[in-house]
């Protein structure tokens, strides 16, 4: 897996102070996308331990209230498996920071058993997220009102609200 950027002061993807991953590749291909280079699953640098090890350390500080996962498109299934693990850790080290994920997919159609990105490793990364922003960005319905989501389509799910039996 590629990534394209990691903040680690991002104020605009969740609640708080925030450390956030742009990771590569995305099929959506949304018209009117904020982010249309991370399309590529080859574009930026190569995701490593010692990435992992960096975004762990830039959680640390209190004042990080936490990790949003973001991209690209986190739910690709070439991603989900590098993913997993990450967020594993952070829920093993740092229990207390809370973790968003943007995804645009559905996660009760396409996240669920045989939905589009289904994998073996899907309800794994779902048990640890907090909150997903769901849904593809849709130009027609954006609004810059919003907080936390692009277009009124989207949905922010709290991990109490996953419904993920059919
Ligand atoms: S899902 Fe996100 S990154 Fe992918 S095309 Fe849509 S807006 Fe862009």
């Amino acid at each position: 897996m590629n990534y394209a950027n990691i903040k680690d002061c991002d104020i605009a993807d969740g609640p708080g102070v925030r450390v956030s991953l742009f990771v590569s590749g995305c099929r959506h291909h949304c018209k009117g996308c904020f982010n249309a280079e991370t399309w590529d699953f080859n574009f930026g640098k190569p995701y490593t331990e010692e990435t992992e090890e960096e975004i762990l350390r830039l959680l640390e500080p209190d004042y990080i209230q936490g990790f949003t996962l973001l991209g690209g498109e986190p739910f690709e299934p070439e991603n989900q498996v590098i993913l997993v693990h990450l967020l594993k850790k952070i829920r093993e080290r740092l229990p207390k920071k809370d973790i968003w994920c943007y995804t645009g997919y559905l996660y009760d159609v396409d996240l669920i058993e045989a939905g589009k990105v289904y994998t073996e490793v899907t309800k794994e990364m779902l048990s640890y997220i907090d909150v997903l922003v769901d849904g593809e960005f849709i130009e027609a319905e954006k609004d810059l009102s919003l907080e936390f989501r692009g277009s009124r389509n989207q949905r922010i799910v709290k991990r109490e609200e996953f419904k993920l039996e059919k």
